[in-house]
């Protein structure tokens, strides 16, 4: 499921954001609903020849102060990158030529031994194609000559970026484990919980963000079944980092998100959900992930015997849309029912597998109907003729009607609510599809 990220770099106004919208514009259109956290389009799906990718802008992230020497912004915007992405579009601008900046950018890139495109932007014109040799100097061959604002050149560039993924993106050695990202806001208690299930011990010697991938993430063994916890390296090292942009834990949540398979959000039980955290679990389940909440710091709450039911009451009214999902309360800091939270790890994970039969889903399915017959309108009433599930991780079912006007909102509702009385899928979104054969 995890996608290909690639980032966007490089000083203000060499055109990062022109690209960025050339890169991602085809599919803006149909991207229908925002989920908030990316309304500056700072990170986008994008595809080229069926490969789908993420697109990152993080010039989007700088202030306008860049003069000088290299400003803390554009070292922040690079590591970034090299934290979050797999391949990495250096653009500079072809008319200005070199910049000091762009030697410096240049020398934080090589030391990361990724995958990087030098892009020189603004070729608008034949005459300016000899520009693109000083470039050499900053010590990347792979160089592709474009005009972002002209459209030129974009087509050998996406060829270039998508060459460099790997064929099996998705079957790579870490795919056997499940992956498990940690969500929620500052202070929630991610790290305490990560450096507890790591040991101190086994601190993070690499101080380079991201150098490689295993750098950054870890394994956790419990009962038998190890996850990959993903992106741990920025937990961990955060006392050393101030993370003075709030949009840079975004980037970094939503490209966690991308990458795994199991989103954990992690909520502060004094504080409760916060918009954040509704837009960042929506992200999650439009992505198709399985998902746990934890309320963390439970300790702190003062409890009767009907606390937890009415804090799962709170937060069911709030997360409407996410009633699936299963909530743990946990305290990281008395290291209790962090069982719990791996049990019901366990359950999403062996969920989000889940392969329902096509003769079984079929019965649920009349009898569903028989119980509640679906709409008619104009004296069409829908019919559902069978369904069958095409994909796991996350579950999708193709049901065969005979007209797709009919089939409304509240009737998927209310099949999805029958699916899954049915059958559990707790913590994991269903999706559904449909098709339609005439009579
Ligand atoms: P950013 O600061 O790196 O995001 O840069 P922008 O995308 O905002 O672009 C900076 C300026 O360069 C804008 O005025 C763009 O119109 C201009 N620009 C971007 N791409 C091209 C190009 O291919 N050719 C020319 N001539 N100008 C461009
Ligand atoms: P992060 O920003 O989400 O990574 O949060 P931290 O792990 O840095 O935790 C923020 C603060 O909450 C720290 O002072 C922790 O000691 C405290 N904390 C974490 N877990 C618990 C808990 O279960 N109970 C209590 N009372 N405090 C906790």
């Amino acid at each position: 499921m995890s996608k290909p990220v690639v980032a966007i770099v490089g000083r203000a106004n060499v055109g990062k954001s022109t690209l960025f919208n050339k890169l991602i514009r085809k599919r803006v259109a149909i991207t229908q609903d925002d989920p908030g956290v990316t309304r500056d389009r700072l990170y986008q799906e994008a595809e080229w020849n069926n490969k789908y990718f993420t697109l990152v802008d993080t010039g989007g992230l700088e202030p306008n102060n860049e003069d000088g020497p290299i400003s803390q912004n554009i070292r922040k915007q690079t590591e970034l990158a090299i934290e979050t992405s797999d391949v990495i579009l250096f653009l500079v601008d072809g008319r200005q030529g070199l910049n000091p900046i762009d030697q410096e950018v240049a020398s934080i890139l090589k030391r990361s031994h990724k995958d990087v495109i030098l892009v020189v932007n603004k070729i608008d014109d034949i005459k300016y194609k000899n520009e693109i040799y000083d470039f050499y100097e900053l010590g990347f061959y792979d160089i592709c000559p474009i005009s972002a604002e002209n459209s030129l050149g974009l087509g050998d560039l996406l060829d270039e970026v998508v060459k460099r993924f790997p064929d099996d993106y998705d079957t790579d050695e870490e795919s056997e484990l499940s992956k498990v990202c940690l969500i929620g806001k500052p202070n929630v208690g991610k790290s305490s919980l990560i450096n507890h299930l790591l040991g101190e011990d086994r601190m993070i010697v690499t101080d380079i963000a991201g150098t490689t991938r295993d750098s950054i993430d870890n394994v956790v063994s419990y009962k038998d079944k190890e996850y990959l916890f993903i992106d741990t390296a920025g937990l961990r090292r955060k006392s050393k980092v101030v993370e003075d942009v709030e949009r840079y834990s975004v980037v970094r949540t939503l490209s966690a998100i991308d990458r795994s398979d199991i989103c954990v959000l992690m909520i502060d039980a004094t504080e409760g959900v916060s918009e954040q955290d509704t837009k960042i679990l929506g992200y999650a389940h439009d992505q198709g992930k399985a998902m746990i909440i934890a309320v963390n710091k439970w300790d702190l709450v003062e409890k009767d015997t009907n606390t937890m039911q009415k804090y799962v009451s709170s937060i069911k009214n709030k997360l409407s849309f996410a009633q699936y999902v299963p909530i743990v309360f946990i305290s990281v800091k008395d290291n209790k029912r962090i069982d719990k939270l791996f049990d019901a790890m366990e359950l999403v994970d062996n969920n989000y597998s889940m392969r329902i039969s096509t003769g079984v889903l079929n019965d649920i399915i009349s009898r569903a109907v028989l119980l509640n017959p679906p709409p008619s309108d104009k004296g069409v009433r829908l019919k559902i003729l069978y369904g069958t599930q095409i994909e796991v991780r996350p579950a999708k079912f193709m049901i065969v009607i005979n007209k797709k006007e009919l089939m409304h909102f509240s009737y998927q509702r209310y099949l999805e609510n029958q699916i899954r009385e049915n059958f559990g899928f707790e913590g994991v979104p269903i999706f559904f599809e449909y098709k339609t054969r005439g009579k």
